[in-house]
């Protein structure tokens, strides 16, 4: 048989396709791929660029994971959260299969072993978060390593016009120059068609596939509550849920607060947000997690990477941004395919606030130039100074000290990112962090003059280069005890007296956000902002929120059906089973089907009489007469004479 004859590939496909059937059922258990997920990894393994689509729950982890087992090289997948970061590399070592994660959590040394093992190890699957990928160790261990595939999951972040931007992920193209032959594959489960080209374009794929599955939720009910009384109607929906649920909520400390509430009327409330301590958040998660009937009440922290399949009920108590976020909040009902309810509660000052949060998500840029100049001397920071300098930063504390709102602040702090001068963390563990602030020669004075001081510095050189550059480095207050023959805590002293005797800059470990300068600081009048991003990004958000009020206000289309159509998918058809479908199905049934809506219908081709009208409708002709006559009233109808009717 010739080579390339047709058979041959044919026979070909088919081997490829019982040994992807055989890694699914023998790391996973599962006997067979969804359908889309198929059509993906196919197109990966092909070598084509592949941006799939598919809604949360759909299954996209193994769209590069069975690939990334099953070729040679390590894969390399980029997400945004450390912790579900964590999760995934755990699940992979559990499964037997080789996998490590590098992020800021890390000191300098534990990335540098993960990225060797990575180059010249056995690693399958190395996670990546986005603001590691600049640096130039990744960049330089790269170009060492056999990459087979490169992933990018919640692939909307590169997208300005998106709704969760982040800018490290702009740098992800850079990656592309430097592994060209590496097929991409960009994940998400939020895009609209405008999102969806721009991830393309700035993850350069230009003759990239897109796989896109349907956002459809056959299990799941979508109902938005009118209401000004929420909390009696969150009572009524959850005492009408027989199973566990997540109720959304703005604040943080509306969790806390509306989780004791709930207590007190009986429910097994936990509670969580992004502020709270880790043990903390562990405990009130892993009690939800394993109570049948437990309620979480939570911030939008809650739920990526959160697998509990019996959710029943996902209420919103306050509205989101954007319809992105509801779908992808809402989805997490119902992931066992059983009956399950998204609630939407809306009351009627609801816009009013969000029109506020948006004026504050956009200052005047002269309140951003404002809040740059105030920032750089709260850090007493002179012209031409600050670059690469990391600060742990109390957001509050500064705003107060310059008398602006801390929402203010954030958001402006957020523009100037974006714009390239800073960068400011969320909160996470930060690990300590140490810089050299004298020169070597100096330091070897100190070394002999200060012998209870040479064990712990000799310590940190031995174990951490790069201490005389610029930049802050990551340390493990652990690892130098276990070197240095010391107790963490004495470890902690010495470091203390470093920074005392201002030999060391040393920032403690710790859970509050970090602020680290890209730039140094600029007279004023140069301190640029580009302003069509600045506006379209405005536009953008202002669409977005409109939308979102749109899908509340709603009460003719199908509430599914409109959530397809913003995504992107063509003339979806209707649940059946949302509050919209169902107040259609209860007028029918009652014998008043949309009356006027048909007689318009039955109108469009040229008048016809009442009697007509009438005999076509089997129903009481007092009813049909009520309809014509509303239709009269407001102008739709009018009376064309001799008993005829017809449209205005
Ligand atoms: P996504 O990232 O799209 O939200 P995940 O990758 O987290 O989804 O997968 C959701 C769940 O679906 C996981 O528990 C996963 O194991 C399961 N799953 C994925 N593919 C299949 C399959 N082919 N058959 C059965 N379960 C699957
Ligand atoms: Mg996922």
């Amino acid at each position: 048989m010739p080579l390339h004859s047709p058979l041959h590939i044919f026979a070909f496909m088919d081997e490829r396709l019982q040994k992807l059937h055989v890694i699914l059922k023998k790391y996973w258990g599962y006997d067979s791929f969804r359908p889309s997920q198929l059509d993906v990894i196919s197109s990966v393994m092909d070598g084509r660029d592949t941006l799939a689509l598919m809604p949360t729950g759909a299954g996209k982890s193994l769209l590069y994971q069975v690939p990334g087992i099953m070729c040679d090289g390590v894969c390399i997948v980029v997400t945004p959260l450390i912790s579900l970061m964590k999760d995934q590399v755990d699940r992979l070592r559990r499964m037997g299969v080789s996998a490590a994660a590098v992020h800021s959590g890390l000191t300098r040394r534990q990335i540098d072993i993960t990225l060797d093992n990575a180059a010249w190890g056995d690693l399958k699957f190395l996670y990546v978060a986005p603001e590691r990928i600049a640096g130039d160790t990744f960049r330089t261990r790269l170009r060492s390593m056999n990459v087979s595939l490169l992933a990018v999951d919640e692939a909307h972040c590169i997208s300005q016009w998106g709704y969760d931007f982040r800018p490290s992920y702009l740098r992800i193209a850079e990656l592309r120059e430097l592994i060209p032959d590496t097929p991409v594959l960009a994940l998400t489960a939020s895009a609209t068609p405008l999102v969806a080209e721009d991830i393309m374009r700035h993850l350069r794929m230009d003759k990239g596939r897109i796989v896109r599955s349907s956002f459809a939720r056959a299990n799941l009910s979508y109902v938005v509550r009118k209401t000004d009384d929420k909390d009696g109607q969150l009572l009524r929906i959850l005492e009408n849920v027989r199973g566990s649920s997540i109720v959304y909520v703005r604040t943080r400390e509306q969790t806390a607060k509306l989780a004791g509430w709930l207590r007190e009327h009986g429910f097994d409330a936990e509670y969580y947000h992004g502020g709270m301590q880790a043990g903390e958040r562990a405990g009130q998660q892993e009690r939800w997690m394993h109570n049948p009937v437990g309620v979480m009440v939570a911030t939008n922290a809650f739920g990526m990477g959160i697998d509990k399949a019996n959710v029943r009920a996902v209420v919103h108590y306050d509205i989101c941004d954007s319809l992105e976020a509801y779908y992808q909040e809402a989805g997490r009902a119902g992931r066992d395919g059983l009956r399950s309810y998204a609630v939407l509660l809306a009351s009627s000052d609801d816009r009013g606030r969000a029109i506020k949060r948006f004026e504050t998500e956009f200052p005047p840029l002269e309140t951003v130039k404002r809040c740059y100049d105030a920032l750089f001397d709260y850090l007493q920071i002179g012209l031409g100074d600050g670059k690469f300098a990391t600060y742990s930063f109390n957001i509050h504390e500064f705003a107060a000290r310059v008398h602006l709102f801390a929402g203010t602040v954030f958001n402006s702090l957020k523009i100037l990112q974006q714009n390239g001068y800073l960068t400011l963390t969320g909160e996470s563990d930060n690990p300590p962090r140490i810089l050299f602030t004298v020169g070597r020669d100096e330091l070897y004075r100190i070394r002999i003059e200060r012998e209870e001081l040479d064990n712990i510095i000799r310590t940190i050189l031995r174990l951490y280069a790069g201490v005389f550059n610029d930049r802050m480095v990551s340390i493990d207050e652990g690892e130098i005890a276990h070197f240095a023959g010391y107790t963490v805590e004495r470890v902690k002293e010495l470091l203390k007296t470093l920074w005392q005797m201002r030999i060391i800059r040393y920032v403690p470990g710790n859970r509050s956000p970090l602020l680290i300068l890209h730039e140094d600081r600029l007279p004023i009048g140069d301190v640029f902002v580009s302003p069509e991003s600045y506006k379209i990004r405005k536009e953008m958000t202002a669409d977005r929120i409109d939308a979102m009020y749109r899908y509340v206000s709603e009460t003719g289309e199908c509430r599914s059906a409109f959530l397809r159509r913003y995504f992107g998918e063509e003339a979806p058809e209707d649940c059946g089973c949302c509050d919209v479908c169902i107040e259609a199905k209860k007028r029918s049934a009652h014998g008043e089907p949309d009356m006027r809506g048909d007689i318009i219908l039955m109108l469009r081709h040229g008048g016809l009489s009442v009697k007509q009208v009438v005999a076509r409708f089997g129903v009481s002709p007092d009813k049909v007469l009520a309809a014509i006559d509303s239709l009269l009233a407001d102008g739709t109808v009018k009376d064309a004479g001799g008993g005829i009717i017809e449209l205005s």
